[in-house]
């Protein structure tokens, strides 16, 4: 990647991406081997005006040693330091930072179990200052190319063209070009996001009823509280950021206990570093009830008893046929991108804030009213396409969204 793309990529991920404020704590996580671009984005932050910037180094083999040589008593504790430093982080409220470079099969091969009942563990301490620091700050999820995730996405190139194609894909992703000014380019694009977003919450859905011919029948019920959103968000100070980059998808969070029908997957699901392929799932009363998988069967159904809301769908996301990402053709192996190339739905929790009034409501008032509550959030694509998606008004009118695969004319922008 040339010096002056990655200078420009920093700037919009500390700019438009967090959106860095005078005087905040700035942490960023990521792998040992993106060293020249976080020396970037810290000097980026600095000039930004963070007050300390904290940078949470991690590498892969590391991790994966820890998993193959600990026992999973020793991975399920949480050390009293790793909770004082969650405790800060409810009382500091920095922006927060995620570089993704990972290799996908990183973790292939690892006792499925003891992985995932680790997690699960510490997932369970870190939730409560989670959802303590939900909607307070700003935090986003980038992507830079490794070796091994280029050999991945692209294994017929050399070592050093396919690093180069993955490094020029995500640029070309977010929008970052020798030529223009990437910060306007994601203002254009957030004010595409909130046009659509008026068209479809001005119908107020109570539902949305998903067809494709692979066999997809599926209806899921929206709150009345329900607010589709896209691109840029606010914390609840005001401060507009931009949580993932890139992104293409408009989204919601549907009424968990409101789902009937079958949703057949149309791309695999890599999960743990182990693949679900060619699955369905069928709900009824908002739960999975059954699953079928050509791939990863007893792996599904693990993730689907995680916990109670695992069974049940946390977010609904449209994202046309041909979008951008789907457009290159290719398969990133990363949700970050995978997932704005196609419609998809996630099982496990839901987005308080894109609940009407999230900001005078607790957790448990947003659950009562039927957003969804998981350890897990994890998304599987159902993009087809002759995907017909229809939206149902209150008094019962049925609205074409998505017509063989695409927006419908009244919600197509330019
Ligand atoms: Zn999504
Ligand atoms: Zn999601």
């Amino acid at each position: 990647m040339k010096q002056e793309l990655m200078e420009k990529y920093a700037a919009l991920a500390i700019g438009t991406g967090v959106n860095v404020q005078e005087g905040q704590v700035v942490q960023i996580h990521a792998s040992v081997d993106q060293y020249p671009f976080v020396r970037l984005l810290v000097k980026e932050a600095y000039a930004r005006g963070a007050k300390r910037v904290d940078v949470e180094w991690a590498d892969q083999p590391v991790t994966r040693m820890a998993y193959e040589n600990e026992t999973l008593e020793v991975l399920s504790e949480v050390p009293q330091w790793r909770r004082e430093k969650l405790q800060l982080m409810t009382e500091e409220l920095p922006c927060r930072l995620y570089v993704l470079s990972e290799d996908p099969d990183g973790l292939a091969g690892i006792d499925q179990q003891k992985m995932m009942k680790a997690r699960q563990a510490n997932a369970r301490v870190a939730k409560p200052y989670r959802d303590a620091i939900d909607n307070k700050h700003q935090w986003s999820i980038v992507a830079m190319p490794s070796p091994e995730w280029a050999r991945k996405v692209f294994p017929d190139l050399s070592e050093e063209e396919a690093f180069e194609k993955l490094g020029d894909a995500i640029l070309q992703s977010v929008r970052v070009t020798e030529e223009n000014d990437p910060a306007q380019a994601w203002a254009a694009h957030n004010a595409t996001f909130a046009a659509v977003c008026e068209k479809l919450n001005a119908y107020r859905f109570t539902a949305m009823r998903y067809r494709s011919a692979n066999g997809t029948n599926l209806e899921v019920g929206l709150m009345p509280e329900s607010r589709w959103q896209g691109g840029g968000e606010y914390t609840l100070n005001g401060v507009y950021y931009n949580p993932n980059m890139p992104t293409e998808e408009v989204f919601t969070s549907p009424w968990a206990g409101k789902a009937e029908g079958t949703v057949v997957s149309t791309m695999p699901l890599s999960y743990n570093s182990q693949l679900i392929d060619g699955f369905s799932i069928t709900f009824e009363n908002g739960r999975a009830v059954s699953c079928q998988a050509e791939q990863g069967q007893a792996l599904l159904e693990e993730m689907l008893a995680m916990d109670e809301g695992a069974s049940m769908i946390g977010e609904l996301a449209l994202i046309p046929f041909d979008s951008p990402i789907a457009n290159t053709g290719i398969l990133f192996y990363e949700t970050l991108f995978d997932e704005n190339a196609s419609c998809h739905i996630a099982l496990g929790s839901g987005y308080e804030n894109t609940m009407d009034g999230y900001e005078t409501r607790s957790h448990e008032e947003a659950q009562a009213k039927g957003l969804n509550d998981s350890i897990i959030h994890v998304d599987f694509m159902i993009g087809a396409a002759d995907l017909s998606i229809i939206g149902i008004t209150e008094d019962g009118r049925e609205i074409p969204v998505f017509i063989e695969g695409n927006w419908a004319p009244e919600f197509a922008q330019e």
